[in-house]
C-alpha cells in the first residue's frame, strides 16, 4: 500500500506547526470556543488553551480555517475524537458533558467538605 494511502487512513493531515496553532488562537483571541474560557484574562487560563481538529485529524479532518478553533484543554479532551455533524453540535455535546462533571464534582465536594 503507498505510504500516502496508509496516512489517509490515520488521518493524514499533519499535525499543526506553532506558527499555525497561533495564528488560529489569535484569530480566536485565545478564547475557547467551547466553553468561553478567556485565554487571555490570566496566565492560568493561556496554559490551557489548545487548537481543536473540529472534525478530528484522525477522521479526516482538513487544517482549514473552520476546522480548527481555540479550545481549552478540558474542552478539547472532552470532545475527543468524535465527529459531529456541525460546530454547534460539538459545541452542545462538550457544554452538556461539562454540566455532567460540574454536577457530580458538586455532589462531591459538597459530601467531603460536610465530612471535614
Ligand atoms: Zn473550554
Amino acid at each position: 500500500m503507498p505510504i500516502k494511502t496508509i496516512l489517509g487512513l490515520f488521518g493524514g493531515v499533519k499535525p499543526l506547526t506553532v506558527k499555525q496553532g497561533l495564528a488560529v488562537l489569535e484569530r480566536d483571541k485565545y478564547r475557547c470556543q467551547y466553553c468561553g474560557l478567556d485565554g487571555l484574562a490570566n496566565f492560568e487560563n493561556y496554559l490551557v488553551m489548545t487548537v481543536d481538529f473540529v472534525v478530528p485529524r484522525s477522521r479526516g479532518g482538513k487544517k482549514t480555517g473552520r476546522n480548527l478553533v481555540a479550545a481549552c484543554r478540558p474542552c478539547n479532551v472532552l470532545k475527543g475524537r468524535r465527529v459531529f455533524k456541525s460546530f454547534e453540535e460539538a459545541r452542545a455535546y462538550v457544554l452538556q458533558r461539562r454540566e455532567e462533571i460540574r454536577k457530580t464534582w458538586e455532589e462531591r465536594a459538597a459530601k467531603l467538605k460536610a465530612t471535614a
